[in-house]
């Protein structure tokens, strides 16, 4: 009984917000702002099109071509009266549910476009809601995907019943994340998942995965007359599982030079490397959510600078806080400059120019490719810990520090995991982080090798398959070397790798441990990024100390966040300390510290090591003061994308 009465007094009440409605959008129509239903506000609300824009029907960029008023609003009801034209909503909409009645003359043809940005046709930038005459066009060979209910060319309505011409229809259409559901007259005939619509239907827009999540709202008027009142709109919806819905890619492309090339890391090589011990890659890893992305690449190689960043950049259309290209700084690589950048007699081989180019192309593609993987993620980051890296800076007797074995020196041992799984729990990439130079096989080495980070990604992979990518950053590594190499040096004569191979696998055993331990993903996770170029304290390369002043040393800093995991790029060769200091700082429950990244600045050490001198500190470009003020920046950055 009570049920009942409760109903009942809903009832009521909903007859008289409608009546209400009814009449302040026949009569009153300057009010028809306090008509709010269950949060539902006129998209209209004084009545009139201010701020709205008329534009021709294929861009709505492009002023209108047909002559007069196309558009008019008159007590609530918005009249379409000429052809070819759209109007745009001075405001963009992410999620909402907008209801609205629509009613077309014989043989009309309009729509409802749903988020498209201010340019191009929203049909295909957006999304197009059509709404036609559906005598005429259900019996012409019009095809499923273009009659009324449908998301225009894409998907198909299903069972609508529409009202012919002159008849009202009632629409209500809600767009929540990533889904999107048209209800005709009663009837749901429209109930997709934009994110799993990744195939591109047509040369004129992308899939609908890749539209944007958030745009204009506008009415076409395409042939004959369109009409449409009681358009309402409601924004504050309740969150949708798939609001925050995190979506990745991930991919891998071979980087392997075809010809001999000089290799890069020790300027004791002056030969072309002869043969192939294991292949080099470049992985990428996008993370996309409502519409904002961030590209994480990390390259096989030496180093990354700002030229290879560039490609990335300006093919994607990406900022440069978007990109964090990153290189493992394997010393068996090719080289990607002179190796004397100073010394004009020493070019770089026309095989290693050659090389440069290809890679550019393939960094194009690998993230291209990544791009299209994109789907439905969850992330989940575990730590674990590994004694493959050992502190390089050896102190001898008479004081002077050396490069050699420093057990008792810091190092940072925390091997760092992101699992990235789909929908489905399958694992698509295992993304890690190691502090230590991929340096094992030594200056003698001759042979094309990932060396250390490289065996260990290929390790990775290989064991946990199905096409899982495992990308691998070299972390804080600057006064970092693999453990038996240096403690006790091993053997590396040319060809001499089991060592090399061996300490891979390590590294990518905890790998392997750590991912198959973290249990619980989440499917959340927003993205911002940030980038600075700081002009930091210069000093001169080959003195210990700053002498006297000196120009600044540029080093980039990129910041990103996906939820609570926090990515910071350095363009430079950053000393283990400096590494540990912000990952201790850092709000976030995990801070991958990407090295080599968007830069190659060289090493960057800690103030107090400058007083001992020693090969990074003299090789430095930067002052004593300048890792203090990266830390500050750095955590600066952390903070304010928190
Ligand atoms: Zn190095």
């Amino acid at each position: 009984m009570k049920k009942l009465s409760l109903d009942s007094a809903r009832l009521i009440c909903l007859a008289v917000v409608v009546a209400i409605c009814l009449f302040l959008t026949t009569a009153a129509a300057a009010n028809v702002a306090i008509c709010a239903d269950n949060g539902f506000l006129p998209l209209f609300p004084d009545d009139s099109l201010e701020g709205w824009k008329v534009s021709d029907w294929s861009n709505v960029a492009t002023p209108q071509k047909a002559e007069g008023t196309p558009w008019r609003m008159e007590n609530g009801v918005l009249y379409g009266l000429n052809k070819r034209t759209w109007i745009t909503s001075p405001n963009q909409y992410g999620d909402f549910t907008l209801k609205l009645e629509t009613m077309v003359t014989r043989g009309s043809n309009g729509g409802i476009g749903l988020r498209f940005p201010p340019a191009g046709d929203p049909a295909y930038t957006g999304m197009e809601i059509q709404v036609v005459d559906s005598e005429i066009y259900y019996r012409g060979d019009s095809a499923p995907q273009q009659r009324t209910g449908s998301i225009y060319d894409e998907i198909a309505a299903k069972n609508a019943t529409v009202n012919p011409s002159g008849e009202w229809n009632a629409w209500e259409i809600t767009c929540r994340g990533s889904n999107v559901t048209i209800v005709l007259n009663g009837r749901k005939v429209t109930d997709v998942d934009l994110s799993k619509e990744t195939t591109a239907r047509q040369q004129k827009g992308p899939a609908l995965a890749e539209r944007p999540v958030k745009g204009h709202i506008g009415f076409q008027n395409l042939n004959g007359n369109i009409t449409l009142r009681n358009i309402m709109i409601k924004t504050d919806l309740p969150a949708a599982k798939t609001l925050d819905a995190l979506r990745a890619g991930v991919a891998r492309i071979d980087i392997t030079p075809k010809k001999p090339v000089t290799l890069a890391g020790y300027g004791s090589r002056k030969d072309l490397s002869k043969g192939i011990h294991d292949r080099l890659y470049a992985r990428a890893v996008v993370f996309e959510n409502k519409g904002k992305q961030f590209v994480l690449v990390t390259m096989d190689v030496i180093f990354a600078n700002e030229e290879l960043q560039k490609v990335i950049m300006d093919k994607f259309k990406l900022k440069q806080s978007e990109v964090f290209l990153s290189a493992i700084h394997t010393h068996s690589a090719p080289a990607l400059r002179r190796i004397h950048p100073g010394n004009k007699k020493t070019p770089l081989h026309p095989n290693n120019a050659e090389y440069m180019k290809t890679l550019k192309k393939k960094l194009i593609k690998v993230v291209r490719k990544a791009q299209a993987n994109k789907k439905p993620v969850s992330i989940g980051v575990g730590r674990g810990y590994s004694p493959v890296g050992m502190n390089r800076r050896m102190t001898q007797p008479d004081g002077s520090v050396t490069l050699g074995c420093n057990p008792y020196g810091p190092t940072d041992k925390e091997v760092l995991v992101m699992k990235i799984a789909d929908s489905d729990g399958k694992a698509i990439g295992a993304v890690f982080d190691y502090a230590c130079h991929s340096t094992s096989l030594g200056p003698r080495n001759y042979q094309i090798s990932g060396d250390l980070h490289g065996l260990a990604e290929a390790f990775v992979e290989k064991i946990l398959g199905k096409g899982t990518v495992a990308p691998a950053f070299a972390g804080a590594s600057g006064n970092i070397d693999p453990w038996f190499r240096i403690c006790p040096t091993f053997n590396t004569e040319p060809g001499w790798v089991p060592e090399p191979v061996l300490l891979g696998a390590m590294l990518g055993e905890e790998v392997v441990r750590v991912f198959r331990d973290i249990k619980k993903t989440d499917a959340g996770g927003e993205i911002k990024t940030d980038f600075i170029t700081m002009q930091l304290p210069g000093k001169k390369k080959g003195e210990a100390i700053k002498k006297r002043t000196h120009r600044p040393t540029a080093l980039n800093v990129t910041a990103a966040r996906v939820g609570d995991v926090a990515f910071v790029g350095f363009g430079c060769e950053m000393l283990t300390e400096i590494g540990m200091a912000i990952k201790a700082a850092s709000p976030y429950k995990y801070t991958f510290v990407v090295t080599h990244c968007n830069g190659a600045s060289g090493y960057l050490p800690p103030k107090p090591l400058y007083k001992e001198a020693g090969y990074e500190v003299t090789s430095s470009r930067f002052a004593p003061d300048a890792a203090d003020m990266v830390v500050k920046q750095a955590l600066k950055m952390l903070y304010e994308l928190y």
